[in-house]
């Protein structure tokens, strides 16, 4: 008989395979009280199953292959990181030494604290990283038992399965990557969790959140995951497989017809011609760009240099790292974002005064670079140098008043005038733009276009902004509505602006790599796109097959016609659907 199972379909496509259930021996973990004696030999136990356990997760990230995809590595290093916390590291050990338990136990006590930190949490982010904890956990407990990691053995006999497990590490992805896995099924997990960044970025199908999966699906039955509908089909008939396996195919054609455009350009049917360049946020990220179709780096945030370490980097460190990007581009435009810390984004770890109330209303972007214009300069400094290396455009984020422009444009002339009596080059003629993200930038965008080689417009916060509606709290998601008339009209006014002082207008909020909004956007004016690596190839598709002619009147009676958001959605549905 056939069994449906819903979950949360975390990364799209077909897989049709054999179950390989990944049973792993839960710990049993008991209490064990001891001497005194016998402290000093429990303790060194625990500290040895720590380092083994480092040692493990170590000759694990060295196999890592070249091609993997980097969030592999860099979980794996946050678990390495975990490990050597002293919340994991040292914690158990005063646990053991004021309660006389054994180091198992220890574990399991300071466990539940941080889990329970965790639960308080409001962030769905910060919640899925107690995943983490469980998996550093579980790898100390495993060596405390003496075990090794379980996975790799399997290896042979995995290729075209799709994998059926209670969670999946960082680890065990590492194991299993190359043995071409037809998708992934797990009882835990979210959209946020490790299984499925991995798996998008594998491109397998995959659903997490399925129950008692491990109960339901049996070893080696054939199943079908749709990761796209979160739903996985078991004890079929044949005729549900064909049409499975004619749905896959569909799918994969699909995905043939848009590789196919990798190095096409990307021009509408009437010949206009639209750039597209994709957005990144740390320099290998760069290797994501070869295959997207993307031709330049139209957002480069460089958070990543001054986040997650102790110290921000160095003029020297930014011009390496800029110089690695711009060779890699081989020539096309890179555009550089200078710091946009608060918010969202973690915290400075060097700040110690009180934290913001309402972070993305305080001190970020723009506003926190000019609080502390040595440390602003320092980073503009090396853009300027690194601009000879190739093209380079320099973008400021979060700009909200005109005086702000004027204090930035005159520290980064500081910064020129400073290699010029240093005899360090630079590209005098670098351009340099901003991003339009706050309302108040959009409405008074005439003003800064005047003063800027370029716009962009960051259509995340402007929507945040706008609506007034935090982006990172799910409460308020379902009123996050890039098609909102206000969002579209203040979109419209910075066209404007950019055609108005002859300098161009791209956008690198997510609305620019959304497949659904790319017919509206080039009627409305839009010509330079800056988007996610993946989605460069959906949006350069829609483009080569529409005409901008057709598209401008039309778009021009939806801005004017529809003040309702719910009419302006069923237009555009009408306008992607070529009515
Ligand atoms: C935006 O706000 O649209 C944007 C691209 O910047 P970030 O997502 O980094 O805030
Ligand atoms: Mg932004």
């Amino acid at each position: 008989m056939a069994l449906i199972i819903s979950g949360l379909g975390v990364s799209r496509g077909i897989a049709i395979g054999n179950v390989h259930l990944l049973l792993r021996s839960a710990f049993e973990v008991y209490e064990r009280s001891l001497e005194a004696d016998e402290i000093n030999t429990e303790v060194k136990r625990f500290k040895s199953a720590v380092d083994r356990a480092a040692k493990q997760l170590k000759k694990i990230q060295e196999s890592i292959p070249e091609e993997a995809p980097k969030e592999i590595a860099s979980f794996i290093e946050s678990h390495l990181l975990m490990l050597k916390d002293s919340m994991l590291s040292k914690a158990p050990i005063e646990i053991i030494k004021e309660q006389y338990c054994n180091a198992e136990w220890a574990l399991k006590i300071q466990r539940d604290k941080l889990v329970a930190v965790f639960e308080q949490m409001e962030d769905e982010y910060l919640q899925t990283r107690q995943n983490d904890i469980d998996h550093v956990i579980n790898l100390i407990q495993k060596m405390l038992f003496d075990q090794q990691y379980e996975v790799a053995e399997e290896i042979k006999t995995l290729r075209g399965s799709i994998i059926v497990a209670d969670d999946l590490t960082p680890a065990d992805t590492v194991v299993l990557q190359n043995q071409n896995i037809a998708g992934f099924i797990t009882e835990l997990g979210g959209p946020l969790s490790h299984t499925a960044i991995i798996a998008r970025s594998l491109g397998i199908p995959a659903i997490v959140g399925i129950q008692d999966a491990r109960l339901l699906l049996k070893e080696e039955e054939q199943i079908i995951i749709d990761g796209s509908e979160g739903m996985v089909l078991a004890g079929v008939d044949d005729k549900t497989i064909r049409e499975y396996k004619d749905k896959q195919k569909e799918e994969r054609e699909a995905r043939r017809r848009l590789e196919s455009l990798r190095d096409v350009s990307a021009k509408t049917k009437d010949g206009v011609e639209i750039s597209l360049q994709a957005n990144i946020e740390l320099s290998e990220d760069i290797k994501a760009l070869k295959n997207s179709g993307a031709k330049g780096v139209g957002l480069y945030r460089t958070e990543f240099l001054y986040i997650d370490r102790e110290e921000p980097a160095t003029e020297a460190e930014q011009l390496t790292t800029y110089r690695k990007v711009i060779r890699a581009l081989k020539g096309y435009p890179l555009t550089i974002r200078t710091l946009d810390l608060g918010a969202e984004k973690e915290f400075d770890p060097q700040y110690q005064g009180p934290l913001a109330q309402n972070p993305a209303l305080g001190l970020r972007g723009l506003r926190r670079s000019l609080k502390d214009t040595e440390l602003f300069k320092l980073q503009l400094r090396a853009i300027l140098r690194a601009s000879v290396t190739g093209p380079v455009r320099v973008m400021f984020p979060m700009l909200t008043s005109y005086e702000e422009l004027m204090i930035a444009l005159t520290v980064f002339d500081q910064a020129k005038r400073e290699l010029k009596e240093e005899d360090k080059e630079y590209d005098a003629d670098i351009d340099v733009g901003a991003m339009i993200e706050v309302p108040a930038a959009a409405l008074a965008a005439n003003r800064f276009a005047k003063q800027l080689d370029f716009l962009s417009i960051g259509t995340n916060d402007l929507i945040q902004y706008t609506l007034a509606i935090d982006r990172i709290d799910e409460a308020v998601n379902y009123l996050y509505d890039p098609l909102h008339p206000a969002v579209l009209k203040l979109i419209q006014l910075t066209l404007q602006a950019g055609n108005k002082a002859n300098i161009p207008v791209s956008m690198c909020g997510e609305m620019a790599g959304d497949p659904r909004y790319t017919r509206l956007l080039l009627g409305m004016g839009l010509r330079e796109f800056s988007a996610h690596p993946t989605t460069v190839l959906e949006v350069k598709a829609i483009v080569n097959a529409s005409s901008i002619k057709e598209l401008e009147p039309q778009c021009k009676r939806i801005l004017s016609a529809a003040t309702r958001p719910d009419k302006i959605h069923s237009l555009v549905d009408s306008l992607n659907n070529g009515a």
